[in-house]
């Protein structure tokens, strides 16, 4: 193929993988409602069943109703995958300065609730200083939440997660990294992990739709910047990202 030719191609190959992005957006959004109807209509029924006498049928419709549940919330969680990766790729993108201290905050407070919540042991965070980052302040959020809910999930049955976020200015961009004391990417997997529906520990039983990764790439490069997952010296994984440092806001010149 000639070069022109190939740039052809690649443009026509770009434009389809958008329109097949913005399909499956669309696609996710009217399962929405179907699918949500479905989960309450199974809570529904299954209400309905536990007031009746216990018999071999009724415990064989809350066990079905019980199926039913589950495969509503793991499609709704597929769902919400696909909604935000559709946000993430050509929702509204915003760039202020943003206090990147603030949004870490917020979600390990958000996480640690979580996991006191749901009987857990409370994950350790070690926060070093964070500067102010030009970003949107919802993409920003939503990318610092999938990669600590990460490395709060990927970790040994047992082993209290424990996290260090760092960061670190490097030219017009701050470089952001989250450590975890987790189960760690199997070897060759490094990259693999940031594709759409990629799962390095699918057999492991964490709960999860391989879409989370693919989202940060994504949010990572709205802002211009690249993101890398390694190993920790230590153990566990790490995960390296960059966004632009915060531009100070311009002085307007005083009217004389
Ligand atoms: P999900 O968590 O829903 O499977 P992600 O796209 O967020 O999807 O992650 C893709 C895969 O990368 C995960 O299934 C897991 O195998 C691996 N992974 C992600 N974060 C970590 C981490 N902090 N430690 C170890 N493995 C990880």
């Amino acid at each position: 193929l000639g070069r022109d030719e190939r740039a052809e191609l690649l443009t026509e190959l770009a434009a389809e993988k958008a329109e097949l992005a913005a399909f499956a957006g669309v696609v996710a959004h009217d399962l929405l409602n179907p699918v949500t109807a479905v989960q309450g209509w199974a809570e529904t029924a299954t209400d309905a069943v536990e007031l009746a006498a216990r018999t071999p049928e009724t415990a064989r419709a809350l066990d079905a109703l019980d199926r039913v549940e589950r495969a509503a919330v793991r499609m709704r969680s597929l769902i919400d995958g696909l909604l935000d990766h559709a946000t993430a790729r050509d929702g509204a993108f915003t760039s202020q300065p943003v206090d990147l201290g603030q949004v870490v905050a917020d979600v390990t407070v958000a996480r640690l609730d979580a996991a006191i919540g749901a009987g857990l042991p409370a994950p350790r965070f070690t926060v070093a200083d964070l500067p102010a980052v030009q970003a949107d302040p919802v993409l920003i959020r939503q990318l610092l939440d999938n990669l600590i809910g990460n490395a709060i999930k990927y970790t040994a049955p047992g082993v209290t997660p424990a996290l260090t976020v760092t960061a670190s200015r490097i030219g017009d961009m701050v470089q952001v990294c989250v450590a975890d004391n987790g189960i760690g990417i199997p070897d060759g997997q490094h990259d693999e992990i940031f594709g759409n529906f990629h799962r390095a520990h699918s057999t492991l039983g964490y709960a999860g739709t391989g879409l989370g990764l693919g989202i940060c790439r994504r949010i990572v490069e709205r802002h211009g910047g690249t993101i890398t997952a390694t190993d920790n010296p230590g153990g566990g994984s790490r995960f390296v990202f960059s966004v632009p440092a915060a531009v100070p806001p311009t002085r307007q010149p005083v009217p004389d």
